[in-house]
């Protein structure tokens, strides 16, 4: 199964915001759109980074309430892995083990966003795999006997 496949599902929202807003903002569109991730973005509408809960906790276990009023651009992790639509779930999943996060964005032919996936999309994907192949296994042994 490739991303592609997973976006024509889940959409291809991605919930962005600028590097300059502050850390109490993004706090605030984390929570109302209900998700784990943002994606930052320079004033040219580059992708400058990505901005999870856990670099909020860490930015408030650091600093206290005082980080809310500094910029997102100070707690974001600026080299962000990415991934194309063409990448599989296994590609995916080899790479959040191994970085240890749970959002790779996706970029298209132009280097632009245009989805993202996170860790319960590839979880949610896979087991749904799984019980078709096991589905069809079952199919294949009762056909066979
Ligand atoms: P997460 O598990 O996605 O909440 O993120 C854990 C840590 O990894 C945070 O510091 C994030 O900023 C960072 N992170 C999340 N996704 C990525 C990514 N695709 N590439 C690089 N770092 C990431």
């Amino acid at each position: 199964m490739q991303v592609i496949q997973i976006l024509r599902v889940k959409g291809r929202e991605v919930v962005t915001l600028m590097s300059d807003a502050t850390l109490s903002e993004a706090t605030r569109l984390l929570a109302r759109k209900r998700i784990g991730a943002l994606m930052v973005k320079d004033r040219n509408g580059a992708l400058a980074g990505i901005l999870s809960e856990r670099d909020v906790v860490r930015a408030l276990a650091a600093e206290s309430v005082s980080a809310l009023a500094r910029p997102v651009s100070a707690y974001m992790t600026r080299d962000v892995a990415t991934c194309t639509e063409l990448d599989t779930v296994e590609e995916l999943m080899e790479m959040m083990t191994q970085g240890r996060f749970r959002h790779v964005p996706v970029l298209d032919g132009n280097d632009q966003l245009c989805g993202l996936v996170s860790i319960g999309d590839v979880v949610k994907t896979h087991i749904e795999e799984t019980t078709r192949e096991a589905a069809s296994l079952r199919q294949y042994i009762a056909a066979a006997g």
